[in-house]
């Protein structure tokens, strides 16, 4: 038997009871008994369900992670084997990556090749370079203080000795969205577990699946109970148990920034901490003497991936409007030609949004922007008799104060406006940072000054030169303006998940 048909009979095998939640090292029901169904995106049809966890639910998951975080089990385990135990994890996934990836297909519905590199691939890859970090958290130390005695007196040199110390926050809740699961579980998880914290993770309502085969995964490494639980169900009932719970020292959350506006407002009951990965409305600038061939395929996978469901998603094209023709109708051609179809189907580009209620807002965005005097130059409707896909959509025509140029639509809508020959470095990174987002900018030029220059200028907290959708964890990636707080990778996503204690001794 093939590879992919076994890992179909093992899904068949997972889904056909309700998946339980993870707390203290034990699948449990959800105490109030309800369920919700998880469909498939490509079909509109029931597939599996999820518990609909409750306050009760999230208040025995903190109690698990807080007892986990007391025992000190995990954070005081030498950090090799902490590392050890997340490599296995890492392991784990990569051993079930066929089964893993054709789950995140049945439930989120993008391609098939995707979901392996990103998804499977990204996600133990990912983890193994956080468990780099368990043996790497150090402080700093001095002993040549100037100030240390308030009450007046110098201390010069060796007086004193002082150091810092990195120590875990505590309880994090971690909130994550539908578009990219298991790897945004993992972003969360990485991080706060090489920190040496305790979470509870929420999946989202629509894409519980994978999340709940990682925590079996997690059980077969041997993580002492407790030090990950999963609570499933609903952003306004889970999420807003969590967000406000007296019991989690951190939220970290990916998702709209209108969420992560109600996040914060819950979370200053306690003051935890936040961190947020939100929106965008990213600029790809195309100046004339670009590698056009190169821009205009980077321009349509900017917005097409994952179906433009993609927080960093190239939604606004700007073009220098001497080969501003060229580029659109290149890309339209990209568009037109992309075979639309269920994501488990190997020639499949493009697959269905997630959900019918994601098909509508995109819509409803389309019917703005036609309302504010934008044209339609290719697509703008559904696509297909069944399931939830959607006509790659070009927009033209728009003007920045349209809804369509303004707000994260979340779908495979690219809004294009020209920029005048005669537009200067700060002309162009006017219109670009003309958003209340700053999360990514793509810029295409041959001119390196220009480059550089422009991206000093953009207000953003990723740059890609020439090139989309150029990732590694080794770089800080995140917001500036509303697209968030705090960044996810590189020593600065560990730091997100400590505190820092500084410590002055008298010699
Ligand atoms: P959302 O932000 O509401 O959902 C993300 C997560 O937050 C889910 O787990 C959800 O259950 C949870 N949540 C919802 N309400 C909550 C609350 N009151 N308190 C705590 N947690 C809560 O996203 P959505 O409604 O599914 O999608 C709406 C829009 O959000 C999309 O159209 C898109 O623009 C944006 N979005 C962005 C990202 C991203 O990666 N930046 C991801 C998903 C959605």
């Amino acid at each position: 038997m093939s590879h992919e048909n076994t890992a179909g009979e093992k899904i068949s095998r997972f889904l056909a009871t309700p998946r339980p939640m993870l707390i203290n090292g034990e699948w449990v029901a959800a105490a109030g008994g309800e369920t919700i169904p998880v469909l498939n995106p490509a079909t509109g049809e029931r597939i599996a369900a999820s518990y609909a966890g409750g306050r009760a639910d999230v208040d025995s998951a903190v109690a698990a992670a807080r007892n986990a975080f007391e025992r000190q089990e995990w954070r005081r385990m030498m950090p090799t084997e902490r590392t050890r135990l997340m490599w296995k994890l890492a392991d784990l996934i990569d051993e079930n990556a066929e089964e893993l990836a054709q789950m995140e297909v049945l439930n989120q519905g993008k391609p098939i090749e995707l979901a392996r590199h990103l998804d499977a691939a990204g996600a133990a890859e990912s983890l193994r370079y956080y468990a780099g970090w368990c043996t790497r958290i150090e402080g700093i130390t001095t002993s040549d203080l100037s100030f240390p005695d308030l009450r007046g007196g110098s201390a010069r040199g060796p007086a004193y000795h002082a150091y810092s110390l990195k120590e875990p926050i505590g309880v994090v809740g971690a909130i994550v969205p539908w578009n990219v699961p298991l790897v945004m579980a993992i972003a969360k998880m990485g991080p706060a577990l090489a920190a040496g914290c305790t979470m509870v993770l929420k999946p989202a309502e629509e894409t519980p699946l994978t999340t709940l085969r990682l925590g079996e995964l997690i059980l077969e490494a041997g993580f002492p109970p407790g030090v990950v639980n999963i609570v499933t169900g609903y952003g306004h009932v889970v999420g807003a148990a969590m967000a406000e719970h007296p019991g989690i020292d951190k939220i970290a959350f990916t998702g709209s920034t209108e969420t992560g506006r109600k996040i914060v407002r819950a979370a200053t009951g306690n003051l935890k901490k936040v961190s947020m990965e939100l929106g965008g409305k990213s600029p790809v600038v195309i100046f004339d003497d670009a590698d056009i061939d190169s821009a205009i395929a980077g321009a349509a996978e900017m917005i097409l991936l994952n179906c433009g469901q993609m927080c960093f998603a190239g939604s606004r094209l700007l073009v220098h409007e001497k080969v501003y023709d060229k580029v659109v109708d290149g890309v339209a051609d990209i568009a037109r030609n992309t075979k639309i179809g269920p994501g488990i189907d190997p020639e499949t580009e493009l697959g269905p949004l997630v959900s019918a209620r994601q098909r509508e807002r995109v819509c409803e965005y389309i019917e703005s922007g036609r309302e504010e005097g934008a044209e339609i130059l290719l697509g703008g409707k559904p696509y297909g008799e069944k399931g939830y896909f959607m006509e790659p959509t070009i927009l033209t025509g728009t003007e920045p104060h349209m809804r369509v140029a303004r707000e994260e639509i979340f779908g495979p809508v690219l809004v294009t406006t020209p920029f005048r020959q005669a537009a200067d470095i700060t002309d162009v990174a006017r219109v670009a940072n003309d958003t209340d987002y700053g999360l990514v900018a793509t810029i295409w030029t041959r001119d390196l000054s220009r480059a550089h220059s422009l991206a000093a200028e953009i207000r953003a907290g990723m740059v890609w030169i020439n090139t989309p959708l150029a990732f590694d964890e080794t770089l800080p990636f995140g917001g500036f303006k509303q697209s968030g707080w705090g960044r996810e990778g590189s020593r600065m996503s560990v730091d997100e998940y400590m505190e820092s204690k500084s410590v002055i001794v008298a010699l």
